[in-house]
């Protein structure tokens, strides 16, 4: 699934080609797409003729203002990713939204799942909708350690599913929590109370290294493909990936061996020899 890293890789990638440019036509395949739209109709008709003002992001949510107070929201759900390309390039298979420019490009997005989303919202809508509930953006807007120990006081959950709750940070998913918590060596079981101050300033600094790493790489794309950059080139932190999906595998840091546990129903993959 997609998370912040993919999804910021997506937004500069977009942004020069989309801001300033006039919407001139919207076309949903899948109306699916538009399940979180109150009225499905005024996703069309809310974009088309529409200047774009700014593509922005707050964690896996790419939010894009236009020049009404409209907000254009696309989330990648599981297998999601944004193709931008000439209006005139075939369609290839799971287009499920096009949403053409003035310019001659096309915003596409792929969803062969369907689990992403596309909607338009008013100031208001938006609001009332669950992304208004999201934590503070874990790329631009992280706490400082002290906060985040204070967050994370009297949990009893443990730490992997409480770094995955999109309302205490936002941003991190399965792939990222996993190689935060390797670099902060915390093991992903330990209850989120008994996280120590100096604890938290290692959780701290490996969610910014993990994030900024895996920027430099242009995310990561898994075996499936199903997350590639707008023009299509994968995302290369897969190759960078410390515990994620290396299971049996060594660890890079102290030579164990990565495990997979199932935590909370995600898999979760850690090194038991140097995580604590
Ligand atoms: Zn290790």
């Amino acid at each position: 699934m997609p998370e912040l890293p993919e999804v910021e890789t997506t937004r500069r990638s977009v942004a020069a080609s989309l801001e300033g440019t006039t919407i001139s036509q919207v076309v949903v395949e899948r109306g699916r797409m538009l399940r979180r739209q109150p009225n499905p109709a005024d996703f069309a008709r809310r974009l088309v003729r529409r200047k774009v003002h700014q593509v922005g992001r707050h964690g896996k949510f790419l939010l894009v203002t236009l020049d009404t107070d409209i907000i254009w929201v696309t989330h990648l759900g599981m297998s999601g990713r944004v193709s931008l390309v000439a209006s005139d390039a075939p369609l290839a298979a799971h287009s499920n939204v096009v949403v053409t420019l003035d310019s001659g490009i096309d915003f596409r997005l792929v969803d062969p799942r369907t689990f992403g989303f596309v909607a338009a919202y008013t100031p208001e809508e938006f609001s009332e909708s669950s992304i208004s509930q999201l934590g503070r953006d874990a790329l631009t807007d992280l706490p400082r350690s002290r906060r985040l120990h204070d967050l994370f006081a009297g949990r009893s959950a443990p730490i992997k599913a409480l770094l995955l709750d999109q309302r205490i940070i936002a941003g991190l998913g399965n792939i990222y929590a996993d190689e935060t918590l390797h670099r902060a060596r915390i093991g992903p079981h330990r209850p989120g109370g008994a996280i120590t101050l100096d604890e938290a300033v290692a959780l701290r600094r490996g969610i910014k290294e993990t994030l900024n790493h895996a920027l430099r790489y242009g995310g990561t794309s898994l075996d499936d493909l199903a997350y590639l950059l707008p023009d299509g080139r994968t995302g290369e932190y897969v190759n960078r990936l410390r515990a994620y999906g290396r299971e049996g595998e060594r660890c890079r840091r102290c030579g164990g061996t990565i495990v997979r546990e199932v935590i909370r129903q995600r898999s979760s993959f850690w090194c038991p020899q140097c995580q604590e």
